[in-house]
């Protein structure tokens, strides 16, 4: 859920870290593991500011 990835991030973006709250927008990013094998996708997502998705991006 958003919710608990928002928690557990400390309602930080994770690109940024500024705080992500209703005010803003937020986006998912999708971490691709390097390590063949790791399969554990909520350790693979984190929440990011729409904006700073977009430079994740490039
Ligand atoms: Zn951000």
């Amino acid at each position: 859920m958003l919710v608990h990835l928002w928690l557990q991030q400390n309602g930080n973006c994770q690109s940024c870290g500024d705080a992500i709250t209703s005010q803003t927008r937020w986006a998912l990013q999708n971490i691709v593991p390097r390590v063949l094998g790791e399969s554990d996708t909520n350790s693979n997502r984190v929440l990011v500011h729409e904006s700073c998705h977009e430079l994740f991006d490039t």
